[in-house]
């Protein structure tokens, strides 16, 4: 409890007065609505914030507007040495951030610190972009003209994020649009606020030392009405979400219906195909660590294992002793693997889908249920369980944010890849096999249709150097790595005339 305490103290989460900021400067607020941030962990309420009103949204845009309107004329390396400065801001409180991740969601210490680690990477990889934001240039048919492209902010970027990533995913989204010269918005879950504010603190002295602009680095706190705004808004022309497909059909609809862009980070139903050519010890820490990893709740958590026939019995033998080896628990404490739920409807969710898999003829090998005694005080630790399943079950199809894993048998690889891409999900996906044959054609074109498809290595997790996304219901966005930043920038093509005449294109005459 002092170590959560100390914690709180030094990112600032003491007395939180403030639904909105713009920068180093906190608004007050008129709103009278409050989100209490309560820990999966031990239940208890850590503190309680307020949330910003249609008034208080309405002064962050205008603010942001002024502030695109300066930020944009700032060299890109210049905002670039901005977020370096963020990244070693990071790299400072990357202790405490992560502890306080750790609490407010219920991801491990390990997997919180992780994350904190990711913005640190997505700064160092947006320092780089700064200086590389490239442009072709083509040659023109018409004599003496130059043509090439060149590449420009969009202005206001609003960010949507969900609870388990709480601050990495703003940090990929902002960490690349500002070096773009983009002014972001973040509207973190109303599950996590408190990680979130911490964020606009770590960040607020590089704000100042560097004198940006206030309204170039703003958060808003709220649940999703909040985010309707966002999503309706003319004045944010891009509307990067992350979150449930539910969500992402909603905002994609609404900022489709304004023909602005959005970028949509949304679920997944992540699989593993076991070959009979697999290396199966390996195997069984990509699928576990896949599986029960943050509680099952990532949106890369490998939800189906699709296991060969020949193998299916000596791996599933192997994986029902493993669950049976694995610690559930405070996730603070280093021994346990698996933490909480995020709150008492996720277990809700996860029991019904339990119920639902039982009903449609899902076999149990691990049964799940929700741990009870004094160390589970806050309701929210379920057991990670194992099913035997059909693919194409309703619930089997649907993405449960819980530690269900599903097992299908398959003979030939070609019925496994459909099995895979039988699903309306399409984030990650993983083969385990020493066979070059068989990881050829789960890469190529006719193999899996996920936006991430990986080799003897499992679903979950990513590093930021890729673009990262997925297909179908998962959305269609990319973010991170690669040349994902083109999402926050709009293309211009120019071409310069340096003769002394006006030749017009596929050679058209027009003479006075
Ligand atoms: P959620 O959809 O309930 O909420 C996500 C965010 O969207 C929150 O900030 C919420 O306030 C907002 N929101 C909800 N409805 C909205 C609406 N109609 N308009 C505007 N904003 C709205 O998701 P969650 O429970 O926080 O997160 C879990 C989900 O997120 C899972 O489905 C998971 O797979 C997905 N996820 C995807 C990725 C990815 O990169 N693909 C990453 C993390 C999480």
């Amino acid at each position: 409890e002092n170590n959560i305490n100390a914690v709180l103290k030094q990112l600032g989460i003491e007395n939180i007065n403030s639904a909105y900021a713009t920068g180093s400067n906190w608004g007050k607020t008129n709103s009278e609505k409050i989100i209490e941030s309560h820990s999966p962990v031990d239940g208890k309420i850590i503190a309680s914030v307020q949330v910003a009103s249609a008034a208080d949204y309405d002064f962050v845009i205008e603010t942001a507007q002024k502030a695109f309107l300066e930020w944009r004329k700032v060299p890109a390396p210049k905002r670039g040495e901005m977020v370096r400065q963020f990244g070693e801001a990071l790299r400072a409180n990357k202790e405490a951030l992560g502890t306080l991740v750790s609490y407010e969601m219920g991801k491990s210490l390990q997997e919180g610190f992780g994350e904190v680690q990711e913005m640190i990477d997505i700064c160092d990889f947006a320092v780089g972009l700064s200086r590389q934001l490239y442009g072709l240039t083509m040659h023109s048919e018409r004599p003496n003209h130059r043509m090439y492209e060149q590449w420009h902010p969009l202005g206001i970027v609003g960010i949507i994020s969900a609870f388990n990533f709480p601050v990495a995913v703003w940090a990929w989204n902002t960490a690349l649009a500002w070096v773009c010269g983009n002014v972001c918005i973040w509207k973190p879950s109303e599950k996590t606020p408190l990680t979130a504010i911490a964020c606009q603190h770590i960040i607020d002295k590089v704000l100042i030392a560097n004198e940006v602009p206030e309204g170039v680095c703003n958060l808003i706190i709220g649940d999703r009405a909040i985010g309707e705004l966002l999503s309706n808004d003319t004045k944010v022309p891009l509307v990067s979400a992350t979150g449930s497909t539910r969500m992402g059909k909603a905002v994609g609809a609404a900022v489709g219906a304004r023909l602005g862009r959005s970028l949509l980070e949304l679920g997944g139903n992540n699989a593993i195909i076991i070959s009979k050519d697999a290396d199966l010890d390996m195997s069984i820490i990509g699928a576990v660590f896949g599986a029960v990893g943050t509680a099952g709740q990532r949106c890369t958590t490998t939800r189906r294992l699709i296991i060969h026939e020949n193998v299916y019995d000596n791996f599933v033998a192997k994986l029902v002793k493993a669950y049976g080896q694995l610690r559930i628990g405070d996730p603070l404490d280093q021994h346990n693997h698996v933490g909480p739920l995020i709150d008492k409807d996720a277990v809700a969710s996860y029991l019904d889908s339990i119920e639902k898999c039982k009903a449609e003829g899902g076999k149990f090998l691990v049964e799940g249920g929700v741990l009870t005694g004094e160390k589970y005080t806050s309701g929210c630790y379920v057991k990670p369980c194992i099913a035997e399943v059909k693919n194409d079950f309703k619930i089997v199809q649907h993405e449960t944010f819980a530690p269900i894993l599903y097992l299908i048998k398959y003979k030939e690889l070609d019925e496994a890849i459909s099995i895979q891409n039988g699903v309306p999900q399409g984030l990650s996906s993983a083969i385990m096999t020493l066979n070059l044959r068989e990881a050829e054609q789960f890469l190529s074109a006719g193999g899996s249709d996920c936006g991430i498809a990986n080799v003897n290595i499992g679903t979950s997790g990513a590093e930021i150097g890729g673009a990262f996304g997925g297909e179908k219901e998962t959305g269609g966005g990319r973010e991170s790595g690669s040349d994902a930043w083109k999402a926050y920038m709009r293309r211009q093509t120019n071409t310069i005339n340096y003769a002394n005449t006006l030749p017009l294109a596929q050679g058209i005459k027009f003479d006075l």
